[in-house]
């Protein structure tokens, strides 16, 4: 039993998340002929319905809707989003109703895909809108339209300022431990509080799974919404997106088959293979001096 009366504040703590999550060294020869270790950040084990930075992002935001007792939480997201699947199951396990505003009007008309079944199973309502109004969804009076009243709403992919505070905490826990962090990007909430987590000397390299060079300002506006202006020593390798979101290459999917049967640990492919390659590219480039210790934050799993 993970799920709470509704007569309790929903507290997310009650949920047993795997923190601080494990770190794991990896004998990998890319890194070992470069006198480099890597360590995986296993941000995947936090919670198995909500793993990696999804609990990190979400649990600040389902505290605070609780403490301004909402208990409905609205949400938006593509046809495939791992926010969305997180906020359902988040909802299920802690007794908040969920709203999922869907891109696109018409998956309205289609049978729902496994994500969004997913989705629909933990109990989150569905509604589904046209492309154009999605993207003016954070126009207020598009919002104000799209919004019951009551609702706790959080940003696509889940990044805001609260957000930002709970990813902090995953560079935090990585003080002493590594030299260089890698995590892969979406939105850039996760590197924006990771950068501002780690201490003097650590650095973190975001690499984005979307085209389009636009992440080096979202990343600086989350940090000045979070923080008040930039934090921590960050930087964006933009080589590795594999042609955009949810896109693969060869390369990339030939990498990701052999990392996973050297290593045994399965690899998501949105995001964190492409991560894992652009650092292994990097170690081969010589990019990181002899002695670094690398630490690859797993933000996710493998469905
Ligand atoms: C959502 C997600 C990300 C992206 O995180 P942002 O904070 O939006 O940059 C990275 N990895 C995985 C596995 C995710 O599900």
């Amino acid at each position: 039993m993970g799920g709470v009366t509704s007569d309790n504040p929903p507290d997310p703590a009650a949920l047993r998340p795997l923190l601080p999550s494990p770190v794991q060294e990896l004998a990998d020869d890319a890194f070992a002929r470069r006198g480099l270790r890597l360590l995986l950040k296993r941000d995947d084990l936090i919670h198995p319905d909500l793993p990696g930075n999804k609990w990190r992002k979400l649990e600040p935001n389902l505290r605070a809707a609780a403490a301004a007792g909402r208990r409905t939480l609205l949400t938006f997201g593509g046809a495939y989003s791992n926010h969305l699947r997180a906020t359902a199951a988040a909802g299920r396990l802690l007794g908040f109703a969920t709203i999922g505003i869907v891109r696109g009007d018409e998956l309205a008309d289609r049978p729902l895909n496994p994500s969004l079944a997913q989705c629909a199973a933990d109990g989150m309502r569905l509604r589904f809108v046209d492309r154009a109004t999605y993207r003016r969804k954070a126009e207020p009076e598009v919002l104000a339209a799209l919004v019951p009243e009551g609702c706790y709403v959080v940003p696509e992919g889940g990044s805001n300022a609260a957000a930002v505070h709970g990813c902090e905490v995953l560079g935090r826990e990585l003080r002493g431990v590594a030299d260089v962090v890698g995590v892969a990007c979406g939105t850039g909430g996760t590197l924006a509080g990771l950068a501002a987590g780690l201490g003097p000397g650590q650095r973190a390299i975001g690499f984005p799974v979307l085209r389009g060079g636009f992440l080096g300002e979202e990343v600086l506006r989350l940090q000045r919404e979070a923080f008040g202006g930039r934090r921590g020593e960050w930087v964006l390798d933009e080589r590795f997106h594999a042609g955009g979101y949810a896109r693969r290459t060869p390369e990339l999917e030939a990498f990701a088959a052999d990392f996973e049967a050297r290593h045994g640990v399965p690899l998501e492919r949105v995001y964190v293979a492409k991560m894992l390659l652009g650092l292994t590219t990097l170690a081969q480039e010589g990019a990181f001096t002899p002695g670094t210790t690398v630490a690859a934050v797993v933000t996710g799993s493998a469905p």
